[in-house]
């Protein structure tokens, strides 16, 4: 069987999703299960209304109408039929979070977090399966909530891989005999039936759990892209398709912050073999690229680009060494601030790390660090990784740039650096 992974720019419009229902028919005939994301950008959207309403600064009503709006004028250009009973299926959820919406808020952030955003793959998903069936697809929607379980850390669940399976195993192989089925991505439920959200862009890795679980032959995650590229168009001419790459050097390149995959993603199928597809839905008969178990290592050096980089420099106050105990107390903060390091460096006395601009979190961990350490910080600096590096590919991304720091290990050269 196979997993495909829909992400939100495939959805985005209902031409697209005309275009996703088209692929999905094509491939029918084989057991498939497809994980879907929020339409467009339906998810920041959500997130802002959640800001809202818990903050109270704003009419959270107004922008949860701006979300109807939108989704009711894509229903209204995919079935001609008013009667379908998509229309009060779609309605009624909307009406959930009406719900939660009228009140004051009473519960923690991260835990209304999730209950509202949720919103967005349930509506696309529960449209998607509905457009399938409409154009002939023997399709059915399934909540992901009843199959992947979580702890209850709300925004970033961890998952009960074991419940999980269990329950994923149990149910879904004999649907898929029949049916294709059609799920959400980025959601589970707690035990005690809360829904839960896996950290942002987190529909890759629900579909990494479902093949894992259903021990799937490959999954495929559709993008907007050819497939994996050494580097992202975005910053770069002349990028390179990766035909072929191993789990390994994947792992790799989205660790550093390769955006085309979930880092989570890979290491459930490396696990069980399952090989990563990543495929193109604007042309979909082209191969991309495939990562799968190969000792075949990247053919051309891969560039990844971060911009908008704070970098800390951490000393103690007293001048003692920077020893085990300030670092545990270090990245706890980090840990407890939801804050990635994207890269780091110590030395005797001083620690130092890069990571992204992200407002109000970095300024509570700055407020803590300095109760302890003498801290100096320097923004606006851009963090430039390559994998496979060698002195031209090094040269060719420093023009004009200046380096604060550099880290090299036999295969990746990682440069926080700043316009001159
Ligand atoms: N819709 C969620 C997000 O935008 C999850 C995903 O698309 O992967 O983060």
């Amino acid at each position: 069987m196979q997993v495909f992974k829909f992400g939100g720019a495939s959805v985005r419009d209902a031409e697209s999703i005309k275009n996703v229902a088209s692929i999905i028919a094509k491939y029918q005939d084989e057991p498939l299960l497809v994980v879907v994301s929020a339409i467009g950008k339906t998810t920041d959207f959500l997130e802002k209304l959640t800001n809202t309403f818990f903050k109270q600064s704003g009419d959270p009503f107004e922008l949860l109408n701006e979300v109807k709006k939108s989704h009711f004028s894509i229903l209204e250009q995919l079935f001609e039929d008013r009667f379908n009973p998509i229309f009060d299926d779609i309605a009624n959820s909307f009406v959930e979070i009406e719900w939660i919406l009228e009140e004051s808020p009473q519960d923690g952030y991260d835990y209304l977090y999730d209950q509202i955003v949720s919103l967005g793959e349930l509506l696309s998903s529960k449209i998607i399966a509905a457009y399938a069936a409409s154009v002939g697809v023997s399709s059915r929607w399934i909540d992901a909530r009843d199959f992947i379980f979580t702890d209850n850390t709300y925004r970033e669940g961890k998952v009960d891989w074991e419940k999980t399976e269990e329950k994923i195993r149990a149910e879904l192989p004999i649907l898929l005999d029949d049916y294709v089925l059609i799920s959400q991505g980025f959601i589970g439920s707690t035990s005690e039936n809360f829904t839960t959200t896996l950290g942002r862009e987190g529909s890759d890795y629900s579909a990494a759990i479902f093949a894992s679980c259903l021990n799937a032959e490959s999954v495929t995650i559709w993008k907007d892209v050819p497939g994996v590229l050494n580097a992202d168009p975005k910053w770069f001419e002349k990028t390179q398709l990766i035909p072929e790459l191993s789990y390994t050097d994947a792992i790799e390149l989205t660790y550093y912050g390769a955006t085309v995959i979930h880092p989570k993603t890979i290491k459930p199928l490396q696990n069980k073999k399952i090989t990563l597809n990543v495929r193109s839905f604007l042309n979909p008969d082209q191969k991309g690229t495939q990562i799968k178990s190969t000792n075949q290592t990247l053919p051309v050096p891969s560039f990844i680009f971060k911009v908008n980089q704070v970098f800390i420099n951490i000393l103690p106050r007293d001048f003692s060494f920077i020893v085990e105990d300030n670092l545990s107390h270090i990245f706890n903060l980090f840990h407890q601030h939801r804050i990635k390091i994207n890269m780091m460096h110590n030395s005797a006395i001083q620690f130092s790390v890069a990571v992204d601009q992200t407002g109000d979190n970095i300024a509570a961990v700055l407020e803590e660090l300095e109760k302890r350490y003498k801290v100096t910080v320097e923004s606006g600096l851009e963090l430039i990784t390559i994998r496979y590096y060698n002195q031209e590919t090094i040269d060719r991304v420093l023009v004009n740039k200046e380096i604060i720091k550099e880290l090299k290990d036999s295969y990746t050269c990682q440069m926080l650096v700043k316009n001159k």
